[in-house]
């Protein structure tokens, strides 16, 4: 015995800037075992009580609805074999069949993995955490400088992205800054980009977003960011995040 996959698609009627066509997807789809092909859509003609043609030329679609598609299933297909295996939803454990839900026009996902929208939905929302901690310490919180050769003026930033990524948010997202306006106006080889300090935050330290505004500042103050450099602007005051550091009970 063989495995016959077979489907019914069904014909989209014309319209006034279309030719009619078999639809997408079929009507149903299901699998059958024969020893041959010729078997198999005896089975199929059984099952619905009607007989399907299985071609149909183009100036004759107006006179049929469906069409039979028929394949023998190999060992390799794995593809189409799997869509007729029990599958447990890998969220909740659910038993599926794959196929049950691509003959489902209302089904809520094809997914190969899920059983429902709402488990697709969970798993990556927890995906998406996992990823999140997962790279939390792997790409820390730098400062970094971008530098004009010709003039050494230098300027600082912040980022908790990759540090690639906003160097080049910076040269592809110009606001109208002094800083956007020099970069843009020059050549790319005046310049150069290193990253000042990877940011380890201290023991205690209650605001991670204030500690690392802080070593901005820091880094501002010591380069000139703002009297000589491309900066616009201070971050919050120094002193007013130095109570970052502090304990919570210590604080005024
Ligand atoms: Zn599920």
């Amino acid at each position: 015995m063989a495995k016959f996959y077979y489907q019914i698609k069904g014909r989209q009627p014309a319209s006034p800037n279309r030719e009619a066509e078999w639809a997408w997807p079929p009507v149903f789809s299901g699998m059958v075992e024969a020893e041959t092909r010729k078997e198999a859509k005896g089975q199929v003609e059984e099952l619905y009580d009607r007989q399907f043609p299985m071609r149909v030329l183009r100036s004759d679609m107006t006179e049929h609805a469906y069409l039979l598609h028929i394949q023998e299933l190999r060992e390799h297909d794995t593809y189409l074999l799997r869509r007729f295996e029990d599958t447990a939803c890998k969220e909740c454990g659910t038993v599926f069949k794959l196929i049950d839900k691509y003959n489902d026009p209302n089904t809520e996902t094809t997914s190969h993995d899920y059983c429902t929208d709402a488990c697709l939905k969970t798993a990556r929302f927890r995906d998406v955490q996992e990823f999140r901690l997962a790279n939390e310490g792997k790409l820390p919180a730098v400062i970094y400088q971008v530098r004009q050769k010709s003039t050494g003026k230098v300027y600082i930033g912040q980022t908790t992205q990759p540090f690639t990524l906003r160097w080049w948010q910076h040269l592809t997202n110009p606001t109208g800054c002094k800083f956007h306006s020099a970069l843009g106006s020059t050549d790319i080889t005046d310049w150069d980009f290193s990253v000042l300090e990877v940011i380890t935050y201290p023991e205690g330290c209650s605001s991670r977003a204030a500690y690392i505004t802080q070593r901005e500042s820091h880094w501002i103050e010591a380069l000139s960011a703002v009297d000589a450099g491309f900066n616009t602007v201070r971050p919050a005051g120094i002193a007013d995040q130095a109570q970052v550091l502090l304990p919570l009970a210590e604080r005024a």
